[in-house]
């Protein structure tokens, strides 16, 4: 027997459960909202961690989620960023940025994502979120409805679908959205760090010859590493023993954090780019990653998919408050207008920035450090990065305010 509901989520990762959280909270029983996902309840494997900029992060304490999750993220109160070579003696940071003079008390918070999905999980259940363990397979656009097929047979009819079913998107092919997309021919090596003394909640960006290396501060005297490398030399980096995996993060990272020990083994993901030609079509629309995929040397990935949930919360709210077609034409054009041209200059940002970093040579090398030293000195530029990173500029959803202004 066909299932109707009002909007049908195809993934269960942070951009469809938040969206269905946002959507519940919002409209209440207004709205019936369905998520599938054959993975659906799997708890996240690995040890990605996100940065959380204070905007989206207003999202989640008004969604009832930051609360479930605070003590586990740690503020960054500092960001240092220098451009060296690996065999300099020390790593001086060409530019800062502080949480102090900011509105806010911090820059960012650093959370594991196997601790914000279990926590919007458990929050969308409870907001009366219906989550289905099966994957969209096909769909089918009608005047009023949109039919989805799921892998486990019944088809459900739906006034939206929303595709936030992660970068290799089978609704985007579906629709027939092309996308631009390349590969960085570079990998991230992820690993979580403990360490002697106390990070102060400083966050470390070293640019180096294949790219950058960070390590980001977590609870306690705990880092997150995100190390850009060549394939190749990352797959012999996995083969080292813990003992030599450490002297090459201490030869990259200094000494100032003391003496390390590794947490997490090391793993590696490919970095790419993708963008949508579109993010919508007839009663479909895209959101997070299936839209758009970044490097992560900005941290934005999340950020951008947490901007395109409440965009599309708040022109669907808007809608169903007027008792009108969440799945018209206006609603989704709405949604574009806030969205696509603003991740593609966020996109095409940290792209540039890839390709600035990833120049080779001493006289690249030295133009940099001059930029940023430059920078450095410049208060009312770093503020308007700080604000851009924060997440704090241009056009703000309803649920980037604060959770005092929306409620
Ligand atoms: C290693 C790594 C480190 C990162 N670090 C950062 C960072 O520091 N800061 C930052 O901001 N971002 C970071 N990102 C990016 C961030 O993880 C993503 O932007 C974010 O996970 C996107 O969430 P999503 O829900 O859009 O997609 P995903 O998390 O990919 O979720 C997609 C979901 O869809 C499901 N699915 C797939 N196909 C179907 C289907 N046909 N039907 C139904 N469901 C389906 C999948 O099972 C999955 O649950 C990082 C990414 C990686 C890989």
């Amino acid at each position: 027997m066909r299932q109707t509901v009002d909007v049908l989520i195809a993934g269960a990762g942070p951009s469809g459960l938040l969206l269905a959280t946002a959507l519940k909270k919002l409209a209440g029983p207004a709205l019936e909202v369905l998520v599938v996902d054959g993975a659906a309840g799997a708890a996240t494997s690995g040890h990605r961690t996100s940065a959380i900029a204070p905007a989206p992060r207003n999202m989640l304490e008004t969604l009832g989620v930051w609360q479930r999750i605070a003590d586990k993220a740690q503020p960054v109160l500092r960001m240092e960023i220098s451009d060296s070579r690996l065999d300099d003696a020390v790593r001086l940071p060409q530019l800062h940025f502080d949480a102090l003079g900011s509105a806010h008390g911090e820059l960012a918070h650093i959370v594991f994502h196997r601790d914000l999905d279990a926590a919007v999980l458990e929050r969308a259940l409870q907001l009366g979120v219906h989550v289905r363990p099966s994957n969209a397979v096909d769909f089918a656009s009608g005047v009023s409805v949109v039919c989805v097929t799921c892998a486990d047979g019944p088809e459900v009819a739906a006034r939206l679908l929303v595709s936030a079913d992660g970068s290799k998107s089978l609704l985007r092919q579906r629709a027939g959205i092309k996308s631009l997309a390349w590969d960085y021919e570079r990998v991230a090596i992820a690993a979580t760090i403990g360490h002697e003394r106390d990070h102060d909640g400083v966050a470390v960006q070293h640019f180096l010859e294949p790219g950058p290396f960070a390590l980001l501060p977590l609870t306690g005297r705990r880092s997150s590493l995100i190390w850009t490398e060549h394939p190749a030399a990352a797959r012999k980096v996995l083969e080292l023993s813990d003992a030599d995996f450490l002297s090459e993060v201490l030869l990259r990272a200094g000494h100032r954090l003391g003496d390390l020990h590794l947490i997490d083994r090391p793993v590696i993901f490919p970095l790419s780019f993708m963008m949508a030609r579109t993010f919508t079509a007839p009663r479909f629309a895209l959101v997070g990653d299936a839209a758009h995929r970044v490097h992560p040397l900005a941290g934005q990935g999340l950020n951008l998919a947490l901007r395109d949930v409440a965009c599309l919360a708040d022109a669907i709210f808007d809608q169903a408050a007027l008792g009108l077609d969440i799945g018209a034409p206006e609603v989704l054009r709405s949604y574009e207008q806030m969205r696509r041209f603003d991740s593609v200059v966020s996109a095409a940002s940290v792209d540039l920035l890839h390709h600035i970093y990833a120049r080779h040579g001493a006289v690249a090398s030295q133009v940099r450090r001059s930029g940023m030293s430059l920078v450095d000195r410049m208060p009312l530029l770093k503020r308007v990065l700080r604000a851009e990173a924060m997440g704090v500029t241009g056009v703000t959803p309803r649920l980037f305010k604060p959770p005092q202004v929306v409620m």
